[in-house]
C-alpha cells in the first residue's frame, strides 16, 4: 500500500533475532549449522548458499578476532584481580583455558556475522559469483537426479508405484 514497494522486508528485530539464533539471513528460519562446526549449506529451508566462494569464510576471521578478544580480555582481567599473587603468564594461561569452551560459539557467530554482513540483504541472483552459480546448478542437478521420491512411504499413491525415471532409447 505504501508507494515504495517493500517486498515484506523483515524488521530489524526479526533479523537480529535470526542472527542470534544462527538462522539463514534470507528466510530467517533455516538453521545455518547442523553440528558444532558443521554448516548446513545451502539453507535447508530456502536454499540460499552460505559459502559464496572458495575461501569465503576467511572473512569471518575478522569477527573471530574481535569476539575472541571480547571474551579473553575480560577473563584475563578477572583472573588477574582474583589471583593477585600470580604472574601475568600464568594468568594469561588460565584465561586461555577458560576461553576454550567459548571457541565453538565464537566460531559459529563469526560465520553468522560474516554472512549477514557480506550479504547485507542482497539475496537476488544478480550479484551471484561464478562459484555460486556453479554450486547452485550442481544442487539443481542433484535435486533432479533424486528429487521425485521424497515422502518415502508416507503417501501411498494409487498411480504408478515404481516409475522408472529413465527410459532408454
Ligand atoms: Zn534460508
Amino acid at each position: 500500500m505504501s508507494d515504495r514497494h517493500d517486498e515484506t522486508r523483515p524488521t530489524l528485530a526479526a533479523v537480529l533475532w535470526a542472527a542470534f539464533m544462527q538462522r539463514c539471513p534470507r528466510c530467517l528460519e533455516g538453521r545455518m549449522f547442523r553440528g558444532m562446526f558443521a554448516m548446513n549449506d545451502p539453507c535447508p529451508k530456502c536454499g540460499l548458499l552460505f559459502q559464496r566462494e572458495e575461501g569465503y569464510f576467511l572473512g569471518a576471521m575478522y569477527f573471530s578476532y574481535v569476539l575472541g578478544a571480547a571474551v579473553i580480555l575480560p577473563l584475563y582481567f578477572l583472573f588477574a584481580a582474583l589471583l593477585p599473587g600470580w604472574d601475568g603468564v600464568r594468568v594469561a594461561a588460565l584465561a586461555w583455558l577458560a576461553y576454550l569452551p567459548f571457541v565453538p560459539v565464537i566460531f559459529r557467530y563469526s560465520r553468522v556475522l560474516w554472512v549477514y554482513l557480506e550479504r547485507s540483504g542482497r539475496f537476488n541472483g544478480s550479484d551471484a559469483t561464478v562459484y555460486e552459480k556453479l554450486r547452485l546448478s550442481e544442487i539443481e542437478r542433484e535435486k533432479a537426479a533424486n528429487g521425485p521420491r521424497q515422502g518415502a512411504e508416507g503417501a501411498v499413491t494409487p498411480g504408478s508405484p515404481t516409475a522408472p525415471p529413465s527410459r532408454g532409447p
